[in-house]
């Protein structure tokens, strides 16, 4: 069977990867979302088991020390991880793996897999950004100015993405996404196809 791939998808806080990661789980098809682990609070309308897997340091550092991770970083003075069994599981089942993590995480795959695609999903400004974040209304003001801060570390690492999409309008951010993953599923180093010499001309 065709081994699937990792789509890695970063880009700071409140730009927009769920709602666009949501809607595309419902277009295409062979997508999966792999769920992090994290030892942040829950926020209001958050599901365990399918936003994260919540769970206290404790257990967070013992999968560390069980090397239970694909990758692991400490984001905005959290855990959060990327459980290791799901992803490899899935790749083997040919599915197409979205991994929602943060520029570390993103850095720490492409340096240990070929097989990850890249997209860094971008605010047109910061402004907008920040307005989206206290629109969300889920953040202390604290907490706004530490993700503020990490935008700015995040949007700095934009180069070592493959493909770039600004978040302005949600459809159009919705089709690029849809438009890069058709592109990769196409791509020749991702195909089996086999033509027999000897067939019927
Ligand atoms: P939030 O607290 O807003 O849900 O997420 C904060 C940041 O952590 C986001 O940039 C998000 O992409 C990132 N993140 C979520 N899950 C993981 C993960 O498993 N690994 C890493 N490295 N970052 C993650």
């Amino acid at each position: 069977m065709k081994r699937g791939f990792l789509l890695v998808v970063s880009g700071p806080s409140g730009v927009g990867k769920g709602t666009v990661l949501h809607d595309l789980m419902n277009t295409q098809k062979n997508l999966v979302y792999s769920v992090s682990a994290t030892t942040r609070n829950k926020r209001e309308g958050e599901i365990d088991g399918i936003s994260y897997f919540f769970i206290d340091k404790n257990d967070f550092e013992k999968m560390i020390e069980n090397d239970e991770f694909l990758e692991y970083a400490h984001v905005h003075n959290n855990y959060y991880g990327t459980p290791k069994h799901f992803v490899e599981k899935k790749i083997e089942e040919g599915k197409i793996v979205i991994l929602e993590i943060d520029v570390q995480g993103a850095m720490n795959i492409k340096r240990n897999t070929d097989n990850g695609v890249f997209v860094f999903l971008a605010p047109p400004s910061l402004k907008e950004l920040k307005n989206r974040i206290v629109k969300r209304g889920t953040e202390s003001v604290e907490d706004i100015k530490i993700r503020m801060n990490n935008a700015i570390g995040e949007l700095k690492y934009i180069d070592e993405y493959d493909y770039l999409v600004v978040n302005d309008h949600l459809n159009s951010a919705i089709n690029s996404v849809n438009e890069i993953i058709n592109a990769e599923k196409h791509k020749v180093s991702r195909s089996n196809y086999n033509f027999k010499e000897e067939s019927e001309i």
